[in-house]
């Protein structure tokens, strides 16, 4: 039996990833991928590009996007997924998430500033190339000034709550980022749900507004999470009546100890996969 390989969470330079549109499916095709979401931080910018390669090399492209969300001040990330790119209105909301992104890059400077480093915000725009701005264009500026060691001991001294470079966030709501996707007739899936700083009871909280609010589904299988939370993850998508998703958040080639692309682990059996949507 040929086991076909989705991957439906990635990232691209026209976010906070390192291989262009172009390369990602170009690597994708390598790792013997069949299909392959694109879903950048609040940008589908490169999806265009993608789209182009994935023809060529007979890759089956999703569109796709990461959204932030603020829920009870805590940032939640939706994946949109088989959107159309196109969609007026998930537009004109991505937009405003990305003006913000550039507000707060500003606070951000501002912040390390204090803390005695200079220049951050010019620095992270280097790493941007003009696209979607992150924290962790941030983090590679640090990086290379001699900050940390690594990307996540960066993050660690500098980014995240209650250090220095940390600015608190205001996202979309959850109804907005769902009103989008679902605008644009794609399927909301909640990404990486245990890497929050969530208690099983506020996740649950968290999936069950999700649910009554019309969301769809939720990533059962993350390279960005514990993969021993798979079994609870299935149970809470069975249990709400969601469809189940896996991508690796593919970042590209700086992120070594996390998974590669399309190197997720097998599809649980007692899930129902969102892809069935698309047959
Ligand atoms: P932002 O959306 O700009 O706040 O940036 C969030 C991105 O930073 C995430 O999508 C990850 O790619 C990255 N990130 C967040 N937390 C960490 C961490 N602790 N270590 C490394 N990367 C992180
Ligand atoms: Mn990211
Ligand atoms: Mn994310
Ligand atoms: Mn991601």
């Amino acid at each position: 039996m040929i086991t076909m390989i989705y991957d439906l969470h990635t990232h691209s330079t026209e976010s906070d990833g390192t291989l262009s549109p172009s390369q990602l499916i170009e690597h994708a095709v390598h790792q013997g991928v069949n299909t392959l979401a694109l879903t950048d931080h609040d940008c589908t910018a490169g999806l265009a590009e993608a789209q182009i390669t994935a023809q060529n090399l007979g890759l089956n492209l999703i569109n796709g996007v990461e959204i932030s969300v603020t829920w009870h001040e805590h940032t939640i990330h939706v994946l949109g997924l088989n959107i159309d790119r196109k969609n007026s209105q998930l537009q004109t909301g991505l937009s405003a998430l990305r003006s913000y992104r550039n507000e707060r890059g500003h606070k951000i400077s501002d912040h390390l500033e204090q803390s005695g480093i200079i220049g951050a915000l010019e620095g992270a725009l280097r790493y941007t190339q003009g696209n979607t701005l992150s924290r962790t264009h941030f983090a590679r500026f640090l990086l290379e000034q001699g900050y940390g060691k690594s990307i996540q001991d960066i993050f660690n001294h500098y980014l995240v709550r209650g250090k220095p470079g940390y600015v608190s966030d205001h996202w979309a709501s959850l109804e907005q980022a769902l009103t989008w996707i679902h605008e644009a007739g794609g399927v909301s899936v909640v990404a990486h749900p245990a890497r929050y700083k969530l208690t099983r009871p506020q996740l649950i909280q968290f999936l069950e507004e999700f649910k009554g609010q019309g969301g769809m589904g939720l990533e059962v299988i993350s390279g960005s999470q514990p993969l021993d939370s798979t079994d609870f993850l299935v149970t809470m998508a069975n249990q709400l009546k969601l469809l189940g998703s896996c991508g690796s958040d593919y970042h590209g080639v700086q992120n070594t100890k996390k998974i590669d692309l399309g190197r997720i682990p097998p599809f649980p059996k007692n899930c129902q996969p969102v892809w069935e949507l698309w047959h």
